[in-house]
């Protein structure tokens, strides 16, 4: 009896230390993709402004048919690439590659996490980029 409530509570120190990890890591994951995305997309924006251009700059002359094929060529490609991008970070990660990957971050011991918003920050900031928390006031120096 003592052994299984021994158990017990270690059991439930566990999954209250762990839960809130987890929970946190997803979410300041989900905040990266955030910017990625918002990255990809103002690239996708940019890269169909050039075609246009390039579709205006034949139109009015200032590329011969070659030059606009391979420029259209050339963004098509990279929109295509950013599509393909823009897909890959919309997509619900997998659980088994997102504990890998946090396992893999973990054993590297890269990066450290804000105490204030549990944003990921890179090592060696002193700020949380997302908060501005302070990131060095709990290490001894
Ligand atoms: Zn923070």
């Amino acid at each position: 009896m003592t052994i299984f409530v021994a158990l017990l509570v270690t059991v439930l120190a566990f999954v209250f230390v762990v839960y809130p990890f987890f929970r946190r890591r997803s979410s300041s994951i989900d905040a990266v993709d955030d910017e990625k995305l918002r990255e990809l997309y103002s690239k996708r924006d940019t890269t169909y402004s050039f075609l246009k251009e390039v579709e205006f700059d034949l139109q009015s002359g200032m590329l011969t048919d070659e030059e606009h094929r391979d420029l259209e060529t050339t963004y098509q490609r990279k929109a295509i690439s950013i599509l393909r991008d823009i897909d890959n970070l919309e997509k619900e990660p997998e659980v088994e590659q997102e504990i890998e990957k946090q396992v893999l971050e973990l054993r590297q011991n890269k990066g450290q996490f804000c105490s204030q918003c549990g944003a990921r920050c890179q090592e060696g900031d002193h700020f949380c980029s997302h908060c501005g928390a302070n990131l060095t006031k709990e290490e001894s120096n």
